[in-house]
């Protein structure tokens, strides 16, 4: 009886009723083996990879299943501004074609019928089910103070609690109604916790989808379920949210699983159903002595998902390098399927790695360059183009000015190509590999001799220069000159006696190259011609070295 009067004592404001709340949440209709997850990142103002990991994971499982994935926005601990951190989840998960079924709108607007999806607007419900506990015995009001100083506070807990290691009750667990209401009527604030039924010396055994049957010690602490301030820690919030949205798969990184034991205890006093977890390993590097250590926002440039976009890795390289973290397995898909869409691979929970992934930026450029490779031409312009608007604005400038030139540089050497080119990771890379196509080259420093023979060979070659309409064409009219000139156009001939020529079609070819695109290396000459035109080419070939 106490237990009531006590509810009502310190929450009379609130009275909603839980059947009320219940019936507002009615089951979900689910076909069999659907799946209900949800992503729910707290608004920190950045997204750490090992975040977006569990992101990707769940829209998965939800597009795997034909489920239903929500967002929700955990924002009950936020001190910070929270509009701009709410718009960078937005924004990256936006770009990263992350669509929910279920969540709110930035400008507040509910999609779905199991919100509000955002935490600070459900205050109300948790303290409904707070007042709930208390009522039943299972909850009371904890009036101990924080005092300031560190110190202050280690010394309170040690008196507060009756420490003995096994568990941790709290001095207020046995308040009577008369206790409270002297608190109360002093105006002091309080915070509610869970009165635990263990004794320290239970354990249980939960299940994990990808770790399999867990055991650990059960909960023996009188942990807090509502801070003073009225907002509730994460294991409450998560507990109700999570039955109440009707969850069927909570996709959350191990760091949680220690915490498991306390959450299973909510949802027992709550009356609630347990509900599947998914514990993903979390994304670690390599430190120089060859150790595992966790991504770190402080250290690690990539585990900010902004980095990719500055970057300019397209967004299909950085999600196939997160499958390919989450199942190896997606490696050989990939190579049996090398035209299929990521979307096609498909994967269950079971098939998660249970092994923590190591990032590695190698691993991720070569990814990377297939997806590249597999771009048509527009597709590479377009996106490129939007990159350069966003991080290099004097670039896209450039880039629509003369938008039919760099279409052609992006198809160059990669469409109708049996293997296409693979030389490029992301679109900052462009620029700097093809510097040739947006100014001339500077002059190449050659030895005395070849410089003789470059020039020589150059002015020949450019007295009689037409645009050639094929790379036959151009190689033919290379063969011609240098053959006039005593270059060899046949190897093994060349090979036989190189004393007798100047050098072989290649050496020829070379000097081309280089006044081209003061590279060794390049595409075919041919291709990079056609992109150039005529009147600049003409112009490369009258230097001299
Ligand atoms: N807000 C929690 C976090 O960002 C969510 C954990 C969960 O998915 O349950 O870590």
């Amino acid at each position: 009886m106490d237990n009531k009067k006590i509810a009502q004592l310190i929450f009379p404001e609130n009275t909603l009723k839980i059947k009320d709340i219940i019936k507002k949440y009615p089951k979900r209709n689910l076909k069999e083996g659907q799946v209900v997850t949800r992503f729910a990142p707290s608004p920190t103002g950045l997204m750490h990879i090992g975040n977006f990991f569990q992101a990707f994971i769940s829209y998965n499982l939800a597009k795997n299943t034909d489920g239903i994935l929500f967002l929700r926005i955990e924002d009950t601990d936020e001190k910070r501004e929270l509009k701009e951190a709410k718009e960078v989840i937005y924004s990256i998960l936006n770009r990263f074609n992350i669509n929910f079924d279920e969540y709110q709108t930035l400008s507040g607007e509910d999609i779905g019928s199991y919100g509000p999806y955002v935490q600070s607007q459900r205050l109300e419900i948790y303290k409904a089910f707070a007042k709930e506990l208390v009522a039943q015995g299972k909850a009371f009001p904890c009036f101990c103070k924080k005092t300031q100083g560190k110190e202050d506070v280690l010394n309170q807990r040690k008196t507060k609690f009756a420490n003995d290691d096994e568990k941790e009750y709290d001095p207020c667990r046995d308040l009577s109604y008369e206790e409270v209401k002297k608190h109360i009527d002093n105006n002091e604030s309080f915070a509610i916790r869970l009165k635990t039924k263990n004794k320290g010396t239970e354990r249980i055994k939960f299940y994990d989808l990808i770790k399999g049957e867990l055991e650990a010690k059960a909960n023996a602490k009188d942990f807090v379920i509502l801070k003073s301030d009225g907002r509730p820690p994460y294991a409450f919030a998560h507990a109700i949210d999570d039955t109440l949205m009707g969850t069927t798969v909570v996709v959350r990184g191990e760091e949680y699983i220690s915490s498991t034991p306390a959450h299973l205890e909510l949802f027992e006093a709550l009356g609630f159903p347990f509900i599947k977890y998914c514990h993903n390993p979390l994304i670690c590097k390599l430190d120089e002595e060859g150790n595992r250590r966790k991504i770190s926002k402080r250290k690690d440039p990539e585990a900010n998902m902004m980095y990719y976009f500055e970057q300019g890795y397209p967004i299909d390289s950085v999600l196939e390098y997160l499958l390919n973290m989450i199942n190896s397995g997606f490696e050989i898909w990939r190579k049996n399927n090398p035209d299929k869409k990521w979307q096609d691979f498909e994967f269950g929970v079971s098939d998660i790695t249970t092994v923590a992934p190591i990032f590695d930026l190698l691993k991720l450029n070569d990814i990377s360059k297939n997806v590249i490779a597999k771009m048509s031409g527009e597709e590479l312009y377009t996106t490129w183009l939007s990159y350069a608007k966003q991080y290099d604005k004097p670039l896209a400038e450039i880039l629509q000015q003369d938008k039919d030139k760099y279409i052609k540089l992006c198809k160059m050497d990669r469409e109708n190509t049996i293997k296409p080119r693979k030389d490029i990771f992301n679109y900052a890379m462009i620029k700097d590999n093809f510097d040739y196509i947006f100014s001339a080259p500077k002059v190449f420093e050659l030895d005395a001799q070849d410089k003789v023979n470059a020039n020589e060979f150059l002015e020949e070659y450019s007295k009689t220069f037409k645009m050639p309409i094929s790379n036959e064409e151009w190689f033919a009219k290379v063969k011609q000159v240098a053959e006039k000139l005593g270059y060899a156009t046949d190897n093994k001939q060349y090979k036989l006696a190189p004393e007798k020529f100047k050098g072989n079609i290649a050496k020829a070819c070379e000097f081309v190259r280089l006044a081209i695109t003061g590279k060794k290396n390049s595409p075919t000459l041919y291709s990079i011609m056609e992109i150039l035109g005529e009147k600049e080419v003409r112009s490369r070939l009258n230097k001299r070295f």
